[in-house]
């Protein structure tokens, strides 16, 4: 007989997509999706930046493959939900994770930046969500995980933009999850807080900018990509399924100040 935790956390059997996941928090969430044995499909622009990635979560014992898409480009993001969903005939959780952004003060914010990152960060995760959500409700159960952010609560400084579609993933986690709780699928939202990857670098290496955010969290250092493995393992498996349209920050306390 299962365990309880194999019974509550397990994910075998299930298949996961992670956009985003050539590195970073993506690549960090399908590992432990992965380790936790779902069978996990990677996301990225770029193919041969997959290929270790499959390699390595198939040597976890779990199937794993790689979609190569750009989720700034509506037409490439139905086409990698239709490919997931294809490859082994069901799609059980889905991370809408791939995103971008751009520092510029809000007067020379660029249209080309503002378009870019709205397309990439909001747009292409509703596209994924209303192609995944429907084949989701159609077998009545499912999971969504987007990767939101502090500034899904906050506006930032110098990054409008990303502040905007990160508030929009905000408010999108909870208009799905009113619309599909009742219907078996969960969507939800991780707020990751200064994560040590290179979407901060310019952060990590400014170092007046460094010291200042470091103070304000209580655990006293930036977050690892490893910090997100334990939430996202809960937000997809039946341990969860009472928990609907939350932005559940992981950020070492920071938004408790
Ligand atoms: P990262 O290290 O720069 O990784 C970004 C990932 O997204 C890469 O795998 C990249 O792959 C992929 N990506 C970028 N543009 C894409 C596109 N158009 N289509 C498909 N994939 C694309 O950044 P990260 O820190 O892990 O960020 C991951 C998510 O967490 C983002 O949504 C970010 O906004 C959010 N977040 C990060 C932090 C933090 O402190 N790091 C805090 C809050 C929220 P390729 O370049 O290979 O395409």
């Amino acid at each position: 007989m299962a365990s309880f935790l194999e019974q509550k956390f397990g994910l075998k059997g299930k298949v996961a997509l992670v956009t985003g996941s050539s590195k970073g928090l993506g690549l960090a969430m399908a590992r432990a999706l992965a380790q936790s044995g779902a069978d996990v499909i990677v996301n990225g622009r770029d193919a041969a930046s997959l290929a270790p990635v499959v390699k390595e979560l198939a040597s976890y014992g779990v199937k794993a493959t790689a979609i190569a898409a750009d989720l700034g480009r509506r037409a490439d993001v139905e086409r990698l939900i239709g490919e997931a969903i294809a490859w082994q005939g069901h799609l059980d959780i889905l991370v809408n994770n791939a995103g971008i952004i751009r520092r510029a003060p809000a007067v020379s914010h660029t249209d080309a930046d503002w378009d870019e990152v709205l397309n990439v960060n909001l747009n292409g995760v509703f596209t994924a969500c209303r192609a995944a959500g429907k084949h989701m409700l159609a077998r009545g159960s499912g999971k969504i995980i987007n990767t939101a952010s502090l500034l899904s609560f906050f506006g930032g400084f110098t990054v409008p933009g990303y502040a905007a579609s990160k508030g929009g993933v905000g408010q999108l986690t909870k208009a799905l999850s009113n619309e599909w709780a009742g219907q078996g699928v969960q969507v939800n939202a991780i707020a990751p807080g200064y994560m040590r990857t290179d979407n901060t670098a310019a952060l990590q290496a400014d170092a007046g900018r460094s010291k200042e955010i470091l103070s304000r969290i209580p655990a006293g250092r930036w977050g690892e990509p490893a910090d997100l493995e334990g939430t996202i393992v809960f937000l997809a498996s039946s341990a969860s399924d009472y928990l609907t349209g939350q932005v559940l920050a992981v950020d070492g306390g920071w938004c408790g100040r």
